[in-house]
């Protein structure tokens, strides 16, 4: 797409040298994702494509004040600036891009501006800040809880029943603390990036098998009856270890958020060329406002909830990225009272060997 600002000046295209040797195609900067204006005094002379679509080009005018006013000053020393603002949204929308700007001499009167949008960069870096304020708080919580009892154990040194009591609240407040580090680490490891370990062709019996195994003591602990059905001799392509971890926390959950005496079932399906890995509670289900924010990091329904349970809000954001490594998904269904279903879907082994490696 060529710009309506583009225009021949001075009898030669921008970009062409006075002996007219060489001739830069212009139209490879309507490629670039960054807006490249170029100004002979207060007129564009040319704008690419990601000018027009940023909006800061109407004709051969520049509609910023505040890059208009950039473009006057470096006109007028010479000297490159670097500024950043915000951009009125182009869908009709209040909020506005953040964009930083780098204005400069082209030569003679001439001055260029590239102009890039910020508004992923924003949102990375206040992700970042947010998680990074999280784990402060996170691990402030039972440390915190571990001076405390600490300060407690010294004043009850005569007393052993106190002594017995600080002591094994110490050790809660340890696993918590412990738990939290290894579930930051396993986050860390799955968001790398990295690719998996080993895809290797695993039978959904063994992983299943793995997993209830371990998490039957929790169960048999809550009164939760752990139940399995559905198809055997499944396979997928992955890591056994991930896939493990990612249904252990499912269970994890299903038996946490369940009252004595119900019941969890998993269950393993095939349905074209998808293994499905369904894991059902008659839990305390979760309100339809907060479905769709489980899965972020540290997002928790009811706090003193999870934290009684020893949650530390990261099990599901776990389980997506393992599954998002694995080329697969997970879903849920949930009503409050009723009890939640959480849904692993990934291609089956041989599907997947013929349609390459998914992650
Ligand atoms: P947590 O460690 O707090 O359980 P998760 O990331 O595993 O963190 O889950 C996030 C939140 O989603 C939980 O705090 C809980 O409120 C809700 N949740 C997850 N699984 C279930 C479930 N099976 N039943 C009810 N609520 C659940």
């Amino acid at each position: 797409m060529l710009s309506g600002a583009r225009r021949r000046t001075g009898g030669r295209t921008h970009g062409e040298t006075a002996t007219g040797a060489t001739r830069l195609p212009l139209g490879l900067l309507d490629e670039v994702p960054v807006a490249v204006v170029a100004l002979r005094g207060d007129d564009v002379v040319f704008a690419n494509a990601a000018a027009h679509r940023l909006g800061i080009v109407r004709g051969t005018f520049l509609v910023v004040a505040e890059l208009r006013q950039t473009a006057r000053l470096v006109r007028r020393d010479g000297l490159r600036r670097e500024i950043t603002l915000t951009l009125p949204s182009a869908q009709l929308s209040p909020t506005r891009i953040p964009v930083r700007a780098e204005v400069f001499l082209l030569g003679g009167d001439e001055v260029g501006a590239v102009v890039e949008d910020q508004t992923e960069a924003s949102r990375v870096e206040a992700v970042r800040r947010d998680f990074v304020a999280n784990v402060g708080h996170e691990v402030k919580t039972p440390v915190g809880a571990i001076a405390l009892l600490a300060e407690a154990l010294k004043e009850a040194r005569d007393d052993p029943v106190a002594v017995a009591r600080f002591v094994d609240r110490i050790a809660v407040e340890t696993q918590r603390l412990s738990r939290l580090v290894q579930e930051l680490l396993d986050l860390s490891r799955l968001q790398g990036g990295e690719p998996l370990p080993e895809m290797t062709v695993i039978g959904v019996d063994a992983v299943v098998n793995e997993v209830v195994e371990r998490m039957s003591p929790m169960a048999d602990a809550k009164q939760v009856r752990l139940v399995v059905d559905g198809e055997s001799g499944l396979a997928v392509l992955g890591d056994a270890g991930q896939l493990a971890m990612a249904l252990a926390n499912l269970i994890d959950n299903a038996i946490s958020y369940s009252a004595p005496g119900s019941r969890v079932a998993l269950t393993a399906k095939c349905r074209e060329d998808v293994v499905e890995l369904v894991v059902a509670d008659q839990g305390v289900g979760i309100a339809h406002v907060d479905l769709v924010r489980v899965f972020e990091r540290f997002y928790r329904v009811d706090p003193a909830r999870s934290r009684e349970t020893g949650g530390t809000g990261l099990g599901l954001a776990i389980v997506k990225h393992v599954m998002n490594n694995h080329g697969g998904e997970v879903t849920v269904w949930s009503t409050p009272g009723v009890g939640s279903t959480f849904t692993l879907r990934l291609p089956e082994a041989a599907a997947a060997d013929g349609g390459g490696q998914p992650g």
